[in-house]
């Protein structure tokens, strides 16, 4: 049986997968198994923040392993508390943080201290969460259901729960706001929606809003978290101060984890929250092996080094085959290419697999970038050398 026919009769087929079958990663370089290799622009979908193989991240978790991987949240983690320490300090809130395993769990935990909120800080019950249309907020029932995408509601999994609802702009989150709304969730910059970044004064003029009428702004740092936009969280970048902070994708470097963050610490008490698994022994030291490489590297200016390197050159493939793209887009190492149709999105992303390098698709017709940020101007050069020769045959 081949991997392929394995994969098809015993893993359920839920994803249009490629069948490379990749069997060693260095940096940003991964290799298949017949050692062909591969520029990673990709980073697992934003996830491997720090490459392939990192040896900080490696020896963290490798001595971790041979320690404790888990005891249970009935105890205090000593791992636990430094990331939530290193988390809070980094982000520059005030807050307090909840560990869970994905974005969507973490997104579930944020609608969770969003609904006691309503519940218990105003004088009716406040439960309705406004999104913006092309969000993308997770796979659970819920988080299914405040991603503002029409084709993800299907009946096919209804009923959902309510009090979810989808505006165009930020413009028209204002008008949506009635005597049930509890609070606003948005990605500042929307990946899965075609890396898509907000308006950065639009963004404060709404924070303040919200503020000033109580209702709470959630920022779903998910992708856009972990210094991915060049900082710590791209709530930094925009200047705002919000409510409740979800992060997952690159904070364990391709351990599962998430985290929810608030500044309402005090809604959430004993019982009324909790995860098995969430920021156990294994995944904390992965997310403090993780802040330990990068958060020098912001220091010494070298994150913004690269990914000013970065949109450089992909400015540069922008206009020199204005044919096939509109424009560049995003913000940091979250950055896209706006195709001019679908299908040129299409094959550029299967031109670039064929030449050794990976992209992502993005919204309808965005070619995505999301690098590790550790990734170096080698790699850049030659994943873009690539880049150059997989979209001359189109
Ligand atoms: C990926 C993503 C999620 C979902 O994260 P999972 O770990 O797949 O559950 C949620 N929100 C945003 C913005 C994302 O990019």
């Amino acid at each position: 049986m081949t991997l392929e026919e394995k994969d098809k009769q015993y893993v359920l087929q839920t994803y249009t997968r490629s069948y490379v079958n990749f069997v060693k990663g260095i940096g940003s370089t991964l290799y298949d198994e017949n050692n062909k290799d591969y520029i990673d622009f990709a980073s697992g979908i934003g996830v491997n923040s720090v490459g392939h193989g990192n040896d900080v991240l490696v020896k963290a978790i490798s001595e971790q392993a041979g320690n404790i991987l888990h005891i249970s949240n009935l105890q205090v983690i000593e791992p636990q508390a430094d990331l939530a320490e290193k988390i809070v300090e980094l982000s520059g809130y005030d807050m307090g943080i909840f560990f869970a395993n994905s974005g969507a769990e973490a997104n579930e935990g944020a609608i969770k201290i969003a609904r006691k909120y309503g519940e218990t800080k105003f004088d009716n019950k406040r439960y309705k969460v406004i999104t913006l249309e092309h969000s993308f907020h997770g796979r659970t029932i819920t988080t299914v259901k405040a991603t503002g995408q029409e084709s993800f509601h299907t009946p096919n999994f209804s009923p959902y729960p309510d009090g979810f609802s989808y505006e165009k702009s930020i413009l028209d989150v204002y008008k949506a706001i009635d005597n049930e709304t509890v609070a606003v969730l948005i990605e500042l910059v929307q990946g899965e929606g075609g890396v898509q970044p907000f308006d950065k004064v639009e963004i404060q003029k709404l924070a303040a809003h919200l503020q000033s009428e109580g209702i709470l702004l959630i920022v779903d740092e998910v992708q856009t978290g972990v210094y991915r936009t060049g900082e710590f969280l791209a709530s930094n970048l925009y200047e705002i101060e919000p409510d409740i902070i979800t992060l997952a994708k690159g904070l364990g470097g391709g351990v599962p984890i998430g985290a929810v963050m608030t500044k309402h610490k005090e809604v959430l008490s004993a019982g009324d929250h909790g995860s098995t698994f969430g920021g156990n022994y294994l995944s904390s030291a992965a997310g403090n092996a993780v802040l330990d490489v990068l958060k020098p590297m912001y220091d010494d200016g070298s994150i913004d080094e690269i990914l000013i390197y970065f949109s450089n050159k992909l400015k540069e493939i922008a206009s020199k085959y204005d044919t096939l793209f509109e424009k560049e887009v995003g913000l940091g190492l979250m950055r896209g290419l706006r195709a001019k149709s679908a299908e040129i999105q299409v094959n550029v992303v299967n031109q670039c697999m064929d030449n050794g390098l990976i992209v992502l698709k993005a919204g309808r017709n965005t070619v995505r970038f999301l690098p590790s940020i550790t990734i170096n101007k080698k790699e850049i050069d030659e994943g873009f050398k690539r880049f150059e020769k997989a979209i001359s045959t189109l």
